[in-house]
């Protein structure tokens, strides 16, 4: 039995080495290292085929907030695939998921907002913000304003427009990117790049780079600001308390749209629905994808407020823009269903009010370690900086790879967390107990003890 598993295993892993290419990956590195065959998962753990059980510190990739083996949202899925897979909401048509669905979101979304624009996935909602903000300008008879500024080490996805709008150097190296008519200004990354001021002074720097773009380009050349409420890719880089309530007031100045990048932040990782919430923003565009459906069916949108939709309805005839899934029948439903629990759960007040600020002080605990330089997060996201010298701060060489090293380590105690360089990340399910809260803080402490015995056997 046990001799035809690792058969079937190994002869798996030959065919993905063979014809899957996969994202984000060197394909070449892979076949070297060899996969992890991820085979099943229950509430906040995963199963590979060897049959190690993981605790997800990354629910999945930042979106399976209301946790894995929810047979709701299969029953949900499976009706509505036997009652309608799919129609389009093109030509005059439109069906009962996708309108309950935008219905609901306006419900949850801030108070000025109330339509919902669907796409397949948080890359294509971003593509549509950068259509329809330029489509929002040209209507209102200021075709100059085109320009989106962003910052760098931004994500916002992965294609042209998406990669375009973020800010990752390695993203923009392949493919000629970005395209013209995104701008990219500084981040406010206090612990990587700010710790010779203090984070208020940082964070309102950083901020004010916004208002210098716009007299730099001229206020008629900019169409939006993009940004996502927490980095999440890029490192969950929190900004200082500061950075904020000085964009609002560079935002209020100027006559420019604000997109608000909820892809990870939206359905209640803050513990609010939406991060615009937490911090008090008021976004004119929203985006989503991740949470919305909890990852049980691809899905993404837009949120748009009055005031951009009432310039897009009224003066603004067809649109010319959308995808063949857009408000995909099934997805609306497992969405739906995924919100139905976080309700019934009362998943998001459970993260603002209980265990998101448990989380968050038991991650603390972990600041003591010798490898930590920095802990810092907000509601169920969190990041560990690991620095080679507590003292000074000062951060490992890049060959050392600290961070692989302590992803490594985590999977060897049983969690998943991930590594962006030597920043230790993690997002897991919104429905995590404060036992496995416990639990994951145990195992990551662990791994922390590892990793810095496996750096000292290299020698460093
Ligand atoms: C994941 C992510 C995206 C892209 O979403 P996809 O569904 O992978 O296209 C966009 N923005 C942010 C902030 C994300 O984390």
């Amino acid at each position: 039995m046990q001799q035809q598993k690792q058969h079937h295993i190994g002869a798996l892993q030959e065919m993905d080495a063979n014809h899957h290419l996969h994202p984000f990956t060197d394909t070449a590195d892979l076949a070297q290292r060899g996969t992890r065959i991820i085979e099943r998962a229950d509430g906040v753990y995963i199963w590979d085929a060897e049959g190690n059980k993981l605790l997800d510190g990354m629910a999945g990739l930042w979106c399976v907030n209301v946790g894995y083996g929810r047979e709701s949202i299969a029953k949900a899925a499976f009706t509505q695939l036997k009652t309608l897979p799919f129609y389009n909401n093109f030509f005059q048509c439109t069906h009962e998921p996708a309108i309950k669905l935008a219905a609901k979101i306006a419900d949850l979304a801030p108070g000025h907002m109330n339509r919902v624009f669907f796409t397949g996935s948080g890359s294509e909602a971003n593509d549509t913000n950068l259509r329809m903000v330029r489509r929002y300008w040209d209507l209102k008879g200021k075709p100059g304003k085109k320009t989106i500024i962003s910052r760098k080490n931004a994500y916002h996805g992965s294609t042209v427009a998406g990669a375009s709008l973020g800010g990752m150097g390695f993203m923009h190296q392949q493919g000629d990117l970005p395209i013209p008519g995104i701008v990219h200004i500084d981040q406010p990354y206090w612990f990587g790049e700010g710790r010779d001021m203090s984070p208020e002074d940082f964070g309102i720097k950083t901020a004010r780079a916004l208002e210098a773009k716009i007299l730099e380009l001229g206020e008629d050349k900019v169409a939006a600001f993009i940004a996502e409420p927490f980095q999440g890719a890029g490192g969950v880089i929190i900004p200082p308390a500061s950075y904020w309530n000085e964009i609002k007031s560079i935002l209020a100045k100027y006559d420019i749209l604000f997109i608000l990048d909820e892809v990870i932040s939206g359905f209640g990782r803050t513990g609010n629905w939406f991060a615009a919430q937490t911090l008090d923003l008021k976004p004119d565009l929203i985006t989503i994808a991740k949470g919305m459906t909890s990852g049980y069916i691809p899905m993404g949108g837009v949120i748009v407020s009055d005031r951009v939709a009432d310039v897009l309805v009224t003066e603004g005839g067809e649109f010319a823009h959308g995808f063949t899934y857009s408000g995909h029948p099934v997805a609306a439903a497992a969405a739906l269903e995924n919100i139905r629990i976080l309700e019934e759960e009362g998943l998001v007040d459970k993260v603002r009010q209980d265990t998101g600020p448990y989380l968050q002080d038991k991650l603390q605990t972990l600041a003591a370690h010798p490898l930590v330089g920095e802990v810092r997060g907000m509601g169920m996201v969190g990041a560990i900086e690991l620095v080679a010298n507590k003292d000074t701060l000062a951060r490992f060489d890049n060959e050392i790879g600290a961070g692989m090293l302590c992803r490594e380590a985590c999977i060897a105690k049983g969690l998943v967390m991930r590594a962006v360089g030597d920043t230790m990340i993690i997002s897991p399910p919104l429905c995590i107990s404060r036992d496995e809260i416990d639990e994951l803080i145990f195992k990551a402490s662990q791994a922390l003890s590892l990793t810095l015995e496996k750096i000292a056997a290299q020698g460093n």
